[in-house]
Protein backbone atom coordinates (compact mmCIF):
# COMPACT_ATOMS: atom_id res chain seq x y z
CA UNK A 1 0.00 0.00 0.00
CA UNK A 2 1.08 3.42 -0.71
CA UNK A 3 1.21 5.88 1.95
CA UNK A 4 -0.03 9.12 0.78
CA UNK A 5 -0.26 11.72 3.82
CA UNK A 6 -4.13 12.83 4.28
CA UNK A 7 -4.16 16.41 4.52
CA UNK A 8 -4.49 16.43 8.70
CA UNK A 9 -1.01 14.74 8.80
CA UNK A 10 1.07 17.72 6.59
CA UNK A 11 3.43 19.49 8.65
CA UNK A 12 6.27 18.11 10.32
CA UNK A 13 6.94 15.06 8.28
CA UNK A 14 6.27 17.52 5.25
CA UNK A 15 9.02 20.32 6.71
CA UNK A 16 11.62 17.01 7.44
CA UNK A 17 10.98 15.62 4.26
CA UNK A 18 11.80 18.55 2.22
CA UNK A 19 15.55 18.99 4.03
CA UNK A 20 16.24 15.26 2.83
CA UNK A 21 14.59 16.16 -0.44
CA UNK A 22 17.15 18.75 -0.93
CA UNK A 23 19.98 16.76 0.51
CA UNK A 24 19.17 14.04 -2.38
CA UNK A 25 19.20 16.07 -4.88
CA UNK A 26 22.78 16.62 -4.69
CA UNK A 27 23.21 13.10 -4.65
CA UNK A 28 23.78 11.00 -7.62
CA UNK A 29 21.45 8.08 -6.37
CA UNK A 30 18.83 6.44 -7.79
CA UNK A 31 15.33 8.29 -7.80
CA UNK A 32 13.48 4.90 -7.07
CA UNK A 33 15.65 3.95 -4.02
CA UNK A 34 15.29 6.83 -2.70
CA UNK A 35 11.66 7.16 -2.73
CA UNK A 36 12.04 4.07 -0.14
CA UNK A 37 13.28 6.91 2.12
CA UNK A 38 10.35 9.02 1.79
CA UNK A 39 7.83 6.52 2.91
CA UNK A 40 8.18 5.08 6.63
CA UNK A 41 8.27 1.32 6.51
CA UNK A 42 5.48 0.85 9.46
CA UNK A 43 3.43 2.90 11.54
CA UNK A 44 1.21 1.35 14.16
CA UNK A 45 -1.29 3.01 16.06
CA UNK A 46 -2.88 1.66 19.43
CA UNK A 47 -5.47 2.66 21.77
CA UNK A 48 -4.78 1.76 25.33
CA UNK A 49 -8.00 1.08 28.02
CA UNK A 50 -6.31 2.07 31.22
CA UNK A 51 -8.57 2.10 34.84
CA UNK A 52 -7.77 5.53 36.15
CA UNK A 53 -7.30 5.95 40.23
CA UNK A 54 -10.95 6.61 40.41
CA UNK A 55 -12.24 3.53 39.07
CA UNK A 56 -13.40 4.89 35.35
CA UNK A 57 -11.82 3.69 31.80
CA UNK A 58 -10.18 6.20 29.94
CA UNK A 59 -8.71 5.17 26.44
CA UNK A 60 -5.16 6.64 25.75
CA UNK A 61 -3.55 6.82 21.96
CA UNK A 62 -0.39 5.72 21.29
CA UNK A 63 1.74 5.64 18.13
CA UNK A 64 5.17 3.49 16.96
CA UNK A 65 6.46 4.61 13.85
CA UNK A 66 9.40 2.14 12.38
CA UNK A 67 10.40 4.16 9.34
CA UNK A 68 13.88 1.97 8.46
CA UNK A 69 15.46 -1.10 9.68
CA UNK A 70 17.59 -1.19 6.51
CA UNK A 71 20.52 -0.74 8.71
CA UNK A 72 19.65 -3.05 11.26
CA UNK A 73 17.19 -2.61 14.11
CA UNK A 74 14.43 -0.02 14.65
CA UNK A 75 16.11 2.48 17.50
CA UNK A 76 13.98 5.72 18.60
CA UNK A 77 12.54 6.83 21.45
CA UNK A 78 8.84 7.00 23.30
CA UNK A 79 7.72 10.40 24.24
CA UNK A 80 4.55 10.54 26.18
CA UNK A 81 3.06 14.02 25.82
CA UNK A 82 -0.63 16.15 25.00
CA UNK A 83 1.00 17.01 22.01
CA UNK A 84 1.57 13.57 20.55
CA UNK A 85 0.52 12.94 17.16
CA UNK A 86 1.19 10.77 13.85
CA UNK A 87 2.54 13.28 12.11
CA UNK A 88 5.36 14.10 15.02
CA UNK A 89 6.12 10.86 15.44
CA UNK A 90 6.64 9.91 11.82
CA UNK A 91 8.69 12.75 11.65
CA UNK A 92 10.88 12.18 14.26
CA UNK A 93 11.26 8.48 13.40
CA UNK A 94 12.65 9.25 9.86
CA UNK A 95 15.62 11.48 11.52
CA UNK A 96 16.51 9.00 13.76
CA UNK A 97 17.17 6.88 10.61
CA UNK A 98 19.14 9.13 9.62
CA UNK A 99 20.92 10.28 13.00
CA UNK A 100 22.03 6.39 13.23
CA UNK A 101 23.67 6.84 9.77
CA UNK A 102 24.86 9.66 10.25
CA UNK A 103 27.07 8.04 13.42
CA UNK A 104 27.42 4.90 11.24
CA UNK A 105 25.88 2.34 13.95
CA UNK A 106 23.50 -0.35 12.97
CA UNK A 107 20.29 0.79 13.59
CA UNK A 108 16.91 2.00 11.97
CA UNK A 109 14.77 4.98 12.78
CA UNK A 110 11.82 4.67 14.75
CA UNK A 111 9.65 6.68 17.66
CA UNK A 112 6.82 6.39 19.70
CA UNK A 113 5.10 7.82 21.95
CA UNK A 114 1.47 8.38 24.09
CA UNK A 115 -0.79 11.18 23.63
CA UNK A 116 -1.79 11.77 27.40
CA UNK A 117 -0.65 14.25 29.71
CA UNK A 118 1.96 12.86 32.69
CA UNK A 119 1.03 16.21 35.04
CA UNK A 120 -2.73 14.79 35.49
CA UNK A 121 -1.42 11.20 35.91
CA UNK A 122 -0.60 9.19 39.07
CA UNK A 123 2.59 6.98 38.57
CA UNK A 124 0.49 3.90 38.89
CA UNK A 125 -1.56 5.17 35.82
CA UNK A 126 1.49 6.21 34.14
CA UNK A 127 2.96 2.38 34.85
CA UNK A 128 -0.18 1.16 33.17
CA UNK A 129 -0.46 3.36 30.39
CA UNK A 130 2.89 2.15 29.75
CA UNK A 131 2.82 -1.56 30.19
CA UNK A 132 -0.55 -1.77 28.13
CA UNK A 133 1.53 0.46 25.30
CA UNK A 134 4.31 -2.23 25.20
CA UNK A 135 1.91 -5.08 25.39
CA UNK A 136 -0.35 -3.75 22.28
CA UNK A 137 3.28 -3.08 20.12
CA UNK A 138 4.98 -6.45 21.50
CA UNK A 139 5.05 -7.87 18.04
CA UNK A 140 7.24 -5.16 16.21
CA UNK A 141 9.48 -4.75 19.85
CA UNK A 142 12.66 -6.65 20.42
CA UNK A 143 16.31 -6.11 20.30
CA UNK A 144 16.45 -7.57 16.94
CA UNK A 145 13.81 -5.75 15.96
CA UNK A 146 12.72 -2.06 17.59
CA UNK A 147 14.94 -0.86 20.36
CA UNK A 148 12.90 2.00 21.96
CA UNK A 149 14.77 4.62 24.45
CA UNK A 150 13.46 7.26 26.52
CA UNK A 151 12.19 10.75 25.23
CA UNK A 152 10.28 13.66 26.43
CA UNK A 153 8.69 12.63 29.63
CA UNK A 154 9.80 8.84 29.86
CA UNK A 155 12.56 7.80 32.02
CA UNK A 156 14.75 5.14 33.43
CA UNK A 157 11.76 3.87 35.38
CA UNK A 158 9.73 3.63 31.90
CA UNK A 159 12.27 2.06 30.26
CA UNK A 160 12.29 -0.47 33.00
CA UNK A 161 8.43 -1.37 32.86
CA UNK A 162 8.83 -2.01 29.30
CA UNK A 163 11.52 -4.12 30.12
CA UNK A 164 10.05 -6.33 32.32
CA UNK A 165 6.55 -6.46 30.63
CA UNK A 166 8.58 -7.30 26.97
CA UNK A 167 10.61 -10.07 29.50
CA UNK A 168 7.35 -11.00 31.10
CA UNK A 169 5.54 -12.26 27.89
CA UNK A 170 8.87 -13.43 26.61
CA UNK A 171 9.71 -15.70 29.54
CA UNK A 172 12.78 -14.62 30.05
CA UNK A 173 14.63 -11.35 30.99
CA UNK A 174 15.43 -9.47 27.90
CA UNK A 175 17.10 -6.49 28.37
CA UNK A 176 18.72 -5.15 25.34
CA UNK A 177 15.10 -4.60 24.50
CA UNK A 178 15.24 -0.66 25.28
CA UNK A 179 18.01 1.56 26.21
CA UNK A 180 18.27 4.43 28.57
CA UNK A 181 17.58 1.81 31.54
CA UNK A 182 18.40 2.17 35.43
CA UNK A 183 21.72 0.68 35.72
CA UNK A 184 20.78 -1.92 38.21
CA UNK A 185 19.08 -3.35 34.69
CA UNK A 186 21.19 -3.40 32.33
CA UNK A 187 21.81 0.27 31.69
CA UNK A 188 25.12 1.90 30.26
CA UNK A 189 27.59 3.80 32.28
CA UNK A 190 28.31 7.29 30.61
CA UNK A 191 24.23 7.31 29.19
CA UNK A 192 22.96 10.13 31.15
CA UNK A 193 25.92 12.02 30.37
CA UNK A 194 26.30 11.18 26.70
CA UNK A 195 24.20 13.71 24.83
CA UNK A 196 25.69 16.92 26.63
CA UNK A 197 29.39 15.34 26.36
CA UNK A 198 28.56 14.51 22.24
CA UNK A 199 27.60 18.38 22.27
CA UNK A 200 31.41 19.13 24.30
CA UNK A 201 33.22 16.79 21.39
CA UNK A 202 31.52 18.73 18.50
CA UNK A 203 32.41 22.27 20.11
CA UNK A 204 35.66 20.65 20.18
CA UNK A 205 35.64 19.20 16.70
CA UNK A 206 34.00 23.11 15.55
CA UNK A 207 36.27 25.11 17.37
CA UNK A 208 39.17 23.38 15.53
CA UNK A 209 37.89 22.99 12.27
CA UNK A 210 36.84 27.23 11.99
CA UNK A 211 40.04 28.58 13.60
CA UNK A 212 38.06 29.51 17.56
CA UNK A 213 39.32 29.58 21.16
CA UNK A 214 37.12 27.18 23.28
CA UNK A 215 39.01 28.98 26.60
CA UNK A 216 37.19 31.76 27.37
CA UNK A 217 34.83 31.61 24.69
CA UNK A 218 31.52 33.23 25.89
CA UNK A 219 28.49 30.32 25.48
CA UNK A 220 24.83 30.77 25.98
CA UNK A 221 22.67 27.36 26.94
CA UNK A 222 19.20 27.38 25.82
CA UNK A 223 17.37 24.38 28.65
CA UNK A 224 19.67 23.32 31.66
CA UNK A 225 18.11 20.02 31.67
CA UNK A 226 19.83 16.85 30.92
CA UNK A 227 21.35 17.94 27.50
CA UNK A 228 21.81 21.60 28.16
CA UNK A 229 23.33 21.16 31.98
CA UNK A 230 25.82 18.41 30.89
CA UNK A 231 26.83 20.43 27.87
CA UNK A 232 27.33 23.49 30.49
CA UNK A 233 29.14 21.58 33.00
CA UNK A 234 31.77 19.87 30.19
CA UNK A 235 32.16 23.24 28.19
CA UNK A 236 33.06 25.21 31.46
CA UNK A 237 35.40 22.53 32.48
CA UNK A 238 37.31 22.60 29.31
CA UNK A 239 37.72 26.75 29.90
CA UNK A 240 34.96 28.13 28.41
CA UNK A 241 32.97 31.19 29.88
CA UNK A 242 28.85 30.14 30.24
CA UNK A 243 28.05 33.48 30.19
CA UNK A 244 23.64 32.37 29.57
CA UNK A 245 21.83 29.60 30.08
CA UNK A 246 17.98 29.14 30.66
CA UNK A 247 14.82 26.89 31.35
CA UNK A 248 11.35 26.77 30.82
CA UNK A 249 10.60 29.91 33.01
CA UNK A 250 13.41 32.56 31.76
CA UNK A 251 17.45 32.73 31.86
CA UNK A 252 20.10 34.27 33.41
CA UNK A 253 22.98 35.51 31.93
CA UNK A 254 26.39 37.08 33.47
CA UNK A 255 28.50 38.90 31.00
CA UNK A 256 31.76 37.53 33.40
CA UNK A 257 30.42 33.90 33.50
CA UNK A 258 28.13 31.84 35.78
CA UNK A 259 29.70 29.56 38.32
CA UNK A 260 28.10 26.67 36.49
CA UNK A 261 28.82 24.22 39.29
CA UNK A 262 26.63 26.39 41.90
CA UNK A 263 24.11 26.66 39.54
CA UNK A 264 23.62 22.89 38.14
CA UNK A 265 23.29 22.29 42.17
CA UNK A 266 20.53 25.11 42.72
CA UNK A 267 18.96 23.74 39.62
CA UNK A 268 18.60 20.26 41.29
CA UNK A 269 17.85 21.59 44.82
CA UNK A 270 14.97 23.79 43.67
CA UNK A 271 13.98 22.02 40.23
CA UNK A 272 13.95 25.82 38.37
CA UNK A 273 17.22 28.27 37.58
CA UNK A 274 15.06 30.84 39.73
CA UNK A 275 16.45 32.33 42.65
CA UNK A 276 19.97 31.83 41.45
CA UNK A 277 22.51 35.32 41.06
CA UNK A 278 22.38 37.33 37.82
CA UNK A 279 20.44 39.08 35.40
CA UNK A 280 17.44 38.06 34.07
CA UNK A 281 16.47 37.08 30.10
CA UNK A 282 13.55 35.66 29.21
CA UNK A 283 13.76 32.68 26.48
CA UNK A 284 13.64 34.50 23.23
CA UNK A 285 16.60 37.34 24.81
CA UNK A 286 18.78 34.24 25.68
CA UNK A 287 18.98 33.22 22.18
CA UNK A 288 20.42 36.79 20.84
CA UNK A 289 22.85 37.37 23.57
CA UNK A 290 26.86 37.97 22.47
CA UNK A 291 28.71 34.90 22.73
CA UNK A 292 30.40 32.43 20.10
CA UNK A 293 28.92 29.47 20.69
CA UNK A 294 24.95 29.41 20.83
CA UNK A 295 23.32 25.61 22.04
CA UNK A 296 19.87 25.31 21.75
CA UNK A 297 19.39 22.21 24.35
CA UNK A 298 15.55 22.72 24.86
CA UNK A 299 12.41 22.57 22.29
CA UNK A 300 12.14 22.57 18.42
CA UNK A 301 11.59 25.52 16.48
CA UNK A 302 13.24 28.30 19.00
CA UNK A 303 15.54 29.59 15.92
CA UNK A 304 12.83 31.11 13.29
CA UNK A 305 13.33 33.75 10.31
CA UNK A 306 12.25 36.16 13.20
CA UNK A 307 15.19 36.01 15.50
CA UNK A 308 17.53 34.55 13.35
CA UNK A 309 19.30 37.72 12.10
CA UNK A 310 19.56 38.75 15.61
CA UNK A 311 21.94 35.74 16.54
CA UNK A 312 25.41 36.85 17.38
CA UNK A 313 26.85 33.41 17.52
CA UNK A 314 29.51 32.19 15.42
CA UNK A 315 28.76 28.58 16.01
CA UNK A 316 25.24 26.68 16.84
CA UNK A 317 26.16 23.81 18.06
CA UNK A 318 22.23 21.93 18.28
CA UNK A 319 21.58 19.74 21.22
CA UNK A 320 17.55 19.86 21.10
CA UNK A 321 16.44 18.16 17.78
CA UNK A 322 14.97 20.52 15.36
CA UNK A 323 15.67 23.92 16.88
CA UNK A 324 16.56 25.93 13.75
CA UNK A 325 13.34 26.46 10.99
CA UNK A 326 13.91 25.66 7.80
CA UNK A 327 13.38 29.27 6.81
CA UNK A 328 15.82 30.12 9.76
CA UNK A 329 18.93 27.61 8.15
CA UNK A 330 19.41 29.81 5.13
CA UNK A 331 19.40 32.85 7.10
CA UNK A 332 22.10 31.66 9.13
CA UNK A 333 23.70 30.60 6.43
CA UNK A 334 23.77 33.81 4.28
CA UNK A 335 25.19 35.63 8.02
CA UNK A 336 27.96 33.02 8.05
CA UNK A 337 26.97 31.30 11.25
CA UNK A 338 27.87 27.99 11.09
CA UNK A 339 25.79 25.37 12.67
CA UNK A 340 26.32 21.82 13.64
CA UNK A 341 23.01 20.10 13.23
CA UNK A 342 21.05 17.68 15.10
CA UNK A 343 21.44 14.86 13.66
CA UNK A 344 25.08 15.21 14.23
CA UNK A 345 25.69 17.09 17.64
CA UNK A 346 23.40 15.25 19.69
CA UNK A 347 23.98 11.61 18.60
CA UNK A 348 25.95 11.56 21.55
CA UNK A 349 22.87 10.00 23.16
CA UNK A 350 22.20 6.94 20.52
CA UNK A 351 25.72 6.40 20.33
CA UNK A 352 25.75 5.32 23.77
CA UNK A 353 22.38 3.81 23.64
CA UNK A 354 23.91 1.39 20.84
CA UNK A 355 26.69 0.70 23.32
CA UNK A 356 24.23 -0.22 26.42
CA UNK A 357 22.70 -2.74 23.80
CA UNK A 358 25.92 -4.01 23.14
CA UNK A 359 26.99 -4.54 26.48
CA UNK A 360 23.71 -6.16 27.57
CA UNK A 361 23.65 -8.49 24.54
CA UNK A 362 27.50 -9.33 25.33
CA UNK A 363 26.67 -9.37 29.34
CA UNK A 364 29.67 -7.78 29.74
CA UNK A 365 29.78 -4.16 30.99
CA UNK A 366 32.26 -1.04 30.35
CA UNK A 367 34.08 0.71 32.28
CA UNK A 368 33.03 4.70 32.48
CA UNK A 369 36.01 5.60 31.02
CA UNK A 370 35.97 2.87 27.86
CA UNK A 371 32.02 3.96 27.00
CA UNK A 372 33.64 7.46 26.76
CA UNK A 373 36.45 7.15 24.62
CA UNK A 374 34.28 4.70 22.19
CA UNK A 375 32.10 8.22 21.94
CA UNK A 376 34.94 10.33 21.11
CA UNK A 377 36.25 7.75 18.50
CA UNK A 378 32.80 7.75 17.23
CA UNK A 379 31.95 11.42 16.81
CA UNK A 380 35.25 12.43 15.70
CA UNK A 381 35.17 10.31 13.51
CA UNK A 382 31.59 11.24 12.12
CA UNK A 383 32.44 14.99 12.59
CA UNK A 384 35.28 14.50 10.27
CA UNK A 385 33.20 12.63 7.29
CA UNK A 386 30.55 15.48 7.72
CA UNK A 387 33.00 17.75 7.30
CA UNK A 388 34.52 16.04 4.21
CA UNK A 389 31.21 16.21 2.40
CA UNK A 390 31.19 19.77 3.17
CA UNK A 391 34.15 20.52 1.26
CA UNK A 392 33.63 17.77 -1.45
CA UNK A 393 29.95 19.43 -2.27
CA UNK A 394 30.18 22.61 -0.85
CA UNK A 395 27.46 22.69 1.30
CA UNK A 396 26.55 23.64 4.70
CA UNK A 397 27.03 20.81 7.57
CA UNK A 398 23.30 20.21 8.07
CA UNK A 399 23.35 19.65 4.57
CA UNK A 400 26.48 17.42 4.43
CA UNK A 401 25.15 15.43 7.16
CA UNK A 402 21.62 14.49 5.55
CA UNK A 403 23.93 13.50 2.39
CA UNK A 404 25.96 11.22 4.15
CA UNK A 405 23.12 9.69 6.23
CA UNK A 406 20.75 9.28 2.73
CA UNK A 407 23.65 8.32 1.15
CA UNK A 408 24.81 5.05 3.86
CA UNK A 409 20.97 4.12 4.16
CA UNK A 410 20.45 3.83 0.03
CA UNK A 411 23.82 1.97 -0.70
CA UNK A 412 21.82 0.10 2.01
CA UNK A 413 19.19 -0.71 0.41
CA UNK A 414 20.90 -0.96 -2.96
CA UNK A 415 22.67 -4.23 -1.71
CA UNK A 416 20.85 -5.52 0.05
CA UNK A 417 17.55 -5.11 -3.46
CA UNK A 418 14.02 -4.88 -2.92
CA UNK A 419 12.16 -8.07 -2.09
CA UNK A 420 9.19 -8.73 -4.05
P1 LIG B 1 15.13 17.81 29.90
O1 LIG B 1 13.66 17.65 30.13
O2 LIG B 1 16.10 17.15 30.81
O3 LIG B 1 15.50 19.37 29.88
C1 LIG B 1 14.83 20.29 29.06
C2 LIG B 1 15.25 21.69 29.51
O4 LIG B 1 14.69 22.65 28.61
C3 LIG B 1 14.73 22.08 30.89
O5 LIG B 1 15.66 22.95 31.50
C4 LIG B 1 13.42 22.82 30.56
O6 LIG B 1 13.04 23.72 31.61
C5 LIG B 1 13.83 23.56 29.32
N1 LIG B 1 12.73 23.89 28.41
C6 LIG B 1 11.70 23.10 28.04
N2 LIG B 1 10.91 23.75 27.16
C7 LIG B 1 11.47 24.96 26.98
C8 LIG B 1 11.12 26.08 26.19
N3 LIG B 1 10.02 26.08 25.42
N4 LIG B 1 11.93 27.17 26.24
C9 LIG B 1 13.04 27.17 27.02
N5 LIG B 1 13.41 26.14 27.79
C10 LIG B 1 12.63 25.05 27.78
O7 LIG B 1 15.33 17.35 28.38
P2 LIG B 1 16.69 16.92 27.68
O8 LIG B 1 16.83 15.45 27.78
O9 LIG B 1 17.78 17.81 28.14
O10 LIG B 1 16.35 17.22 26.14
C11 LIG B 1 16.41 18.53 25.61
C12 LIG B 1 16.31 18.46 24.10
O11 LIG B 1 17.35 17.62 23.59
C13 LIG B 1 15.01 17.85 23.54
O12 LIG B 1 14.73 18.49 22.31
C14 LIG B 1 15.38 16.40 23.28
O13 LIG B 1 14.55 15.82 22.29
C15 LIG B 1 16.79 16.59 22.78
N6 LIG B 1 17.63 15.38 22.90
C16 LIG B 1 17.84 14.78 24.10
C17 LIG B 1 18.67 13.67 24.17
C18 LIG B 1 18.96 13.00 25.49
O14 LIG B 1 19.77 12.05 25.49
N7 LIG B 1 18.44 13.47 26.60
C19 LIG B 1 19.26 13.14 23.01
C20 LIG B 1 19.04 13.78 21.80
C21 LIG B 1 18.21 14.90 21.76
Amino acid sequence: MILEPTAADHGLYEDTMARFDSAAQLLDIDRGLYKIMRYPMREVTVYLPILREDGQIEVFTGYRVQHSIARGPAKGGIRFSPDVNLDEVRALAAWMTIKCAVVNIPFGGAKGGVKCDPTQLTQRELERITRRYTAEILEILGPEKDVPAPDMNTNEQVMAWIMDTYSMHARQTVTAVVTGKPMSLGGSKGRREATGRGIMIMAQQAAKRFGMELKGAPVVIQGCGNVGGVSAQLLSRLGCKIVGISDIHGGIYNEKGLDVEALLKHVGDHRSLEGFEGEKVDNAALLELPCDILIPAAAAEQITPQNANQIKAKLICEGANGPTSLEADAILDKRGIAVIPDILANAGGVTVSYFEWVQDRMGYFWREDVVNERLEDVLVASFQEVADYTTRFNVNFRTAAYMLGIQRVVDTIKTRGIYA
